[in-house]
């Protein structure tokens, strides 16, 4: 069973000043499954279309982005939603927190800071599911957080009595309270320190196993991706250019891009210089011709220049686009 089913999803960032219209082409041509039970780690540098790809595939599409063509629908087994046709009230309803939930870096934006955690829980829990029996309301939601591993005092503290990290683990509680179908957790181990990360990043392991569900993971830290998700996906420019399993992505990347960031990745011991990219990410709004790689890629070739690569599969579940690949598999 396919969980959430993207294909060639075109999102598009169109606006008019002066006189002048400017179309910036954040996500174009974008297909790929999520299935039950894994976590999918979305990788790639800044403005390489990753945020835009969430916000579209969560239904938080508000102008100027626009849905321009494609499909993102979701099967969540007795009930299916097409996410560009979806209601406001339905998404409100139906989908967000129950469904679909949403971890982002910086937990005080989730977090009332003028009232006690448990208040935010309560407030979140009686929207979507009004409280008719509070006592069985704390003793659930103690019994959820316990079962993450989080202590019961930390829901009768203010936001602000709690340590960043205790922060952020109390917002991935909050987010998987109705234990939705999907988790999309975007950068949610940025703003941490290296030992809260390990912790936060445990948590969400232990979520996913514990409820079996779907975590969508999108970070820039490829090292976060090697530790925690079974699949990566690697963008650039708006466009997949590889996807495969994790150990895959790790040990036989395909595209320039994806050994580029692998091979920048710190090896205890090895003290050898890394070569840095050259160049700097397209502007979208006029991205190049061709692979939208080649301006940066080391390899590149005539065709690049000019011919757009499709994304091939290249063997189970590796998908690649470049011409480089395709002209040795063939
Ligand atoms: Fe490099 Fe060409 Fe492959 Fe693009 S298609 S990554 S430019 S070799």
């Amino acid at each position: 069973m396919t969980l959430l089913s993207v294909q060639n999803l075109r999102a598009y960032y169109r606006t008019e000043a002066y006189g002048i219209s400017r179309t910036v082409r954040a996500v174009d041509g974008v297909s790929f499954d999520l299935f039950p039970n894994e976590i999918y780690g979305v990788a790639g540098e800044s403005s390489c279309g990753k945020t835009t790809l969430i916000k579209v595939i969560s239904g938080n599409i508000k102008p100027p982005l626009k849905a321009f063509e494609g499909s993102v629908n979701y099967n969540f087994g007795d009930y299916e939603v097409d996410m560009l046709k979806i209601s406001q009230a339905e998404l409100r309803e139906n989908v967000r927190w129950k469904q679909i939930s949403y971890v982002m870096q910086g937990s005080m934006s989730v977090l009332n800071p003028v009232r006690k955690v448990i208040k935010t829980f309560q407030d979140i829990v009686d929207t979507h599911e009004p409280i008719t029996d509070k006592n069985k309301f704390l003793e659930e939601t103690r019994a959820h957080i316990n079962q993450l591993g989080l202590p019961s005092d930390v829901l009768n503290a203010y936001p602000h009595q709690l340590s960043g990290g205790m922060r952020q683990r109390v917002a991935i509680a909050l987010a998987t309270v109705f234990k939705p179908a999907l988790i999309i957790a975007d950068e949610p181990t940025t703003a941490l320190d290296v030992v809260v990360q390990r912790g936060v990043l445990q948590m969400i392991k232990d979520i996913q196993a514990l409820s079996n569900n779907t975590v969508l993971l999108v970070t820039h830290d490829m090292a976060v991706h090697a530790n925690v998700a079974d699949r990566v996906m690697i963008m650039y420019a708006g466009r997949i250019v590889e996807e495969a399993p994790t150990e895959s992505i790790f040990n036989a990347p395909l595209h320039p891009y994806t050994q580029h960031l692998t091979s920048s990745l710190a090896v205890i011991g090895e003290k050898s210089t890394r070569a840095s990219l050259k160049g700097t990410p397209p502007n979208l709004a006029d991205p190049p011709s061709g692979c939208r790689f080649h301006p940066r890629c080391p390899y590149v070739k005539d065709v690049c220049r000019t011919v757009v690569p499709d994304l091939i599969t290249i063997k189970d579940r590796h998908r690649v686009a470049c011409h480089l690949v395709e002209a040795e598999s063939l």
